[in-house]
């Protein structure tokens, strides 16, 4: 997802530039999975970087940790990152590396890519445990049944605990 910028830092700063985003992106670099990123990102010129705001949607395919069904979930990726350009717009010299080593990068040819950035956003944006919905009834332990689909035939489901004390004593 490769921008070239090298108008946008020739200009003055406080100048923008907006980009739709529809792209398809392979986060795994395995080609198993690929997700379609779609939105918008605005580029601003800064005093020594290029600040790109992104809003983007995309949507994933997840297993749920509770009845292990797979399910579609819309995902957000928010986020604003500092994107530090490596070589000058106008001398062609090198510039001095960002502070921070972590920092996202605009290459020689003043290209800003913006896919590192997304991955790792999407990355964050994935939840830990995934549930197909939020009072998710789960597998029954016996039977393994999915009780999204209705009551199973084991008899455990149906005692109400506050009277299985009592089916105790008798
Ligand atoms: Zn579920
Ligand atoms: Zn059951």
């Amino acid at each position: 997802m490769d921008m070239n910028v090298s108008l946008l830092l020739r200009e003055p700063i406080g100048s923008t530039r907006e980009y739709d985003i529809d792209e398809v992106i392979d986060f795994t670099g395995e080609g198993k999975t690929e997700n379609r990123i779609k939105g918008a990102c605005t580029l601003l010129r800064t005093l020594n970087s290029v600040l790109v705001r992104c809003n983007l949607v995309t949507d994933i395919e997840l297993t749920c940790s509770r009845c292990v069904s797979t399910f579609h979930l819309p995902l957000k990726i928010k986020f604003h990152e500092e994107f530090f350009p490596i070589m000058d717009v106008e001398s062609g010299t090198p510039l001095p590396p960002p502070e921070e080593a972590s920092s996202f990068t605009i290459d020689e040819q003043h290209n800003l890519d913006l896919t590192e950035a997304i991955r790792q956003y999407f990355l964050l944006a994935v939840p830990m445990k995934a549930l197909c919905k939020k009072d998710c009834a789960g597998l029954c332990a016996t039977c393994g049944k999915n009780l999204n689909q209705g009551k199973c035939d084991c008899p455990d489901n149906d005692i109400d605990p506050r009277w299985s004390k009592l089916a105790n004593l008798q």
